[in-house]
């Protein structure tokens, strides 16, 4: 358990070459790097089997950096929640072959790693950490029910100025929440619209 507390392995759930489906980069080809571990506890979480960590074979960070290399020059490391490890290891070595490291987080764990991109996807029942609201390159909030919108507003106070702020369907409730989020963001043009392309393009 060690080579995982320093980083050095990470308990790999999957990892998939895809398209970006969501945010900034949608449409993108990307790598993705599916990390185990996350006890935020959504309800409406798709991805519950990564829960558990002890369920995902620690997998030494020089196979899966060696792995993401031969497929793409974007690579995009998700969860689970990526921060409940230190990403500093795994990141570092990825720059080091000249990729483009991207992390998917709600941002509730002390931010490690080297980032060319922070998507930050907070939730109400762990909020993230100061350093995650100044870092993040886009704020990326899931919209469950109205009041989510309310949840949107606040934590758009509290990232930088230069964040992109997107408004995404919850992918169960899409046909209630989406003719909501766009009435939302003609509304209020600061927001955009994020789907789960992937979702409609029936991709990972
Ligand atoms: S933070 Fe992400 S992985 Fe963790 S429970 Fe919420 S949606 Fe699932």
């Amino acid at each position: 358990m060690d080579l995982v507390e320093k980083g050095q392995m990470l308990p790999l759930m999957e990892e998939f070459y895809t398209i970006q489906g969501e945010g900034y980069f949608k449409g993108t080809a990307a790598y993705f790097i599916r990390v185990g571990g996350c006890d935020v506890g959504c309800h409406w979480c798709d991805v519950k089997e990564s829960w558990n960590a002890e369920t995902h074979p620690p997998t030494a960070i020089e196979k899966i950096i060696n792995n993401a290399a031969s497929y793409s020059d974007t690579i995009v490391i998700t969860g689970g929640e990526p921060l409940t490890w230190d990403m500093g290891p795994l990141t570092q070595g990825l720059k080091a072959k000249g990729l483009k490291t991207h992390i998917e987080t709600s941002g509730a764990y002390t931010l490690t790693g080297v980032w060319d991109w922070i998507c930050l996807s907070p939730k109400k029942m762990k909020l993230p950490v100061p350093e995650v609201y100044e870092k993040a390159n886009e704020l990326k909030v899931i919209v469950y029910n109205k009041h989510d919108l309310i949840f949107a507003e606040e934590q758009a106070k509290k990232v930088n100025k230069d964040c992109i702020l997107y408004l995404q369907p919850e992918w169960s409730v899409r046909d209630k929440v989406v003719p909501m989020i766009v009435d939302y963001v003609m509304a209020n043009p600061q927001w955009k619209v994020s789907l789960q392309t992937h979702k409609y393009l029936n991709i990972p």
